[in-house]
């Protein structure tokens, strides 16, 4: 019996479902879950010894692969010193001043340890800021799990949704309302409606947590201009593009600038981080400086702020995005390759790739997913676990590419996969 196995049965009496966060308990893939215990690079080994190309990136964070030595280096040497003192440090200075510095529409940053906690105070600025409750959210989109950011759209043109978890309180879904993606007429219409109600119109940089949804520019604009026109603060949820899209962030690269956007993910380096930012008028409004509370213990803590800081200057300082690119450039031309004439497609933005299936064109909102791709994302995900690929287990994440990766290890996932498709396990 693997040890991973043994671990899950005496986690199962121990925490709910044996897991702290939930996709991580395989239900959606079956099976039960690998227990990682070393990381190097562009591979994750297991409790049992085994070696996966780990497209997981712990979700995201690890755009340098696992511990970049640099990385490590900078958390050792905080360490060493001690790791959190509930003063200002000078490694929040640093990683204030990177952030600020690379992307120019952040004038004043606060961080935070989780992205649930970014956009959760980014939204309450919002409110605080306009003076208004609701709040456009997308259809689709994934921003942590505030109460009121669970909450899902009803059917057609109905404004407000219904909760997707059990214990969000109905009321919430008065002030959250949602929009289908790549919707234009069906956003015209929502603010031409409630435009002059809204706080804050809140999208992923790009949508990349029920599939990689890539939007239009022109949408985006749409958004923007609305947001003028209505006086509603955008807010781009960048958790999980941020530094992980062409040109750093979804702004960059759609030339569209949020008032107030979020980090999280790769800015803490594989520690707990998140952070909200944006225009000074509308920053200037958060505590000490302002009437908008927010607090945290340990926020901005060293050892998160060195390793985040660390990651960011590799991510400039070693041109990782132009090398993940050169890398994702080699997966595309195998993909078409591969894909072509089967149900499997392959769409792929930066460092982010996502298997659709059952559709010619990669959607680009969530009603056009087909329904089918759980079962057969399932079936795929076995056979790749069991060849030493490891892809997070849920159809609807997107795989992670980062720059410890090589062509070889394009090839290995590519050859796999070929192989998956011509045993016909699909
Ligand atoms: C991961 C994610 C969050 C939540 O971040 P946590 O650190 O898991 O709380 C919020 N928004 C987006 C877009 C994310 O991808």
């Amino acid at each position: 019996m693997r040890e991973s196995h043994r671990l899950f049965a005496r986690a199962k009496e121990l925490m709910p479902g044996g897991v702290n966060s939930p996709v991580r308990a395989f239900r959606s893939v079956g099976g039960d879950p690998i227990y990682m215990h070393r990381g190097e690079g562009a591979y994750a080994f297991d409790v049992d010894g085994r070696r996966f190309l780990d497209f997981c990136n712990s979700w995201g964070p690890l755009v340098l692969g696992h511990r970049h030595p640099k990385v490590q280096k900078a958390i050792e040497e905080v360490v060493a010193r001690g790791w959190t003192f509930g003063t200002p440090v000078a490694e929040e200075v640093d990683l204030a001043e990177l952030v600020t510095s690379k992307i120019s529409h952040v004038e004043l940053i606060r961080f935070v340890n989780s992205g649930t906690e970014a956009v959760m105070s980014a939204v309450r600025l919002a409110r605080g800021y306009t003076g208004r409750d609701r709040i456009l959210k997308f259809s689709g989109c994934y921003h942590g799990h505030a109460d009121y950011l669970l909450i899902e759209g009803g059917s057609g043109l109905a404004t407000s949704g219904t909760p997707s978890s059990s214990g969000v309180p109905h009321a919430f879904a008065e002030l959250t309302c949602n929009v289908p993606l790549n919707a234009h007429a069906k956003l015209q219409r929502f603010f031409e409606e409630n435009g002059n109600q809204l706080a804050c119109a809140l999208m992923e940089g790009v949508p990349a947590n029920n599939g990689l949804l890539i939007q239009d520019k022109d949408y985006i604009e749409l958004l923007r201009h609305l947001c003028d026109q209505y006086g509603v603060v955008v807010i781009f949820d960048e958790v999980l593009s941020g530094f992980r899209v062409p040109a750093t962030t979804a702004y960059q690269y759609y030339g569209v600038k949020p008032d107030l956007v979020t980090f999280g993910k790769v800015i803490g380096g594989g520690m707990p981080v998140g952070a909200y930012a944006g225009r000074h008028d509308i920053m200037n409004r958060v505590a000490p400086l302002g009437p908008v509370y927010q607090a945290g213990t340990l926020s901005g803590n060293p050892v998160a702020m060195a390793a985040g800081a660390a990651t960011l200057r590799a991510y400039f300082e070693e041109s990782v995005e132009d090398h993940i690119e050169a890398t994702g450039l080699h997966l595309d031309q195998r993909m078409a390759e591969i894909t072509a004439n089967t149900r499997v497609g392959y769409t792929r933005l930066g460092s982010l790739f996502w298997l659709y299936f059952d559709r010619n064109e990669a959607p680009q909102a969530a009603e056009d997913i087909a329904s089918i791709s759980g079962e057969m994302y399932a079936k795929l995900h076995r056979y790749m676990l069991e060849c030493g690929v490891y892809l997070a287990p849920s159809a609807f994440e997107v795989g992670f590419l980062n720059a410890a990766m090589t062509t070889g290890d394009m090839d290995l996932f590519a050859d796999t996969l070929a192989q998956a498709l011509e045993q016909g396990i699909l």
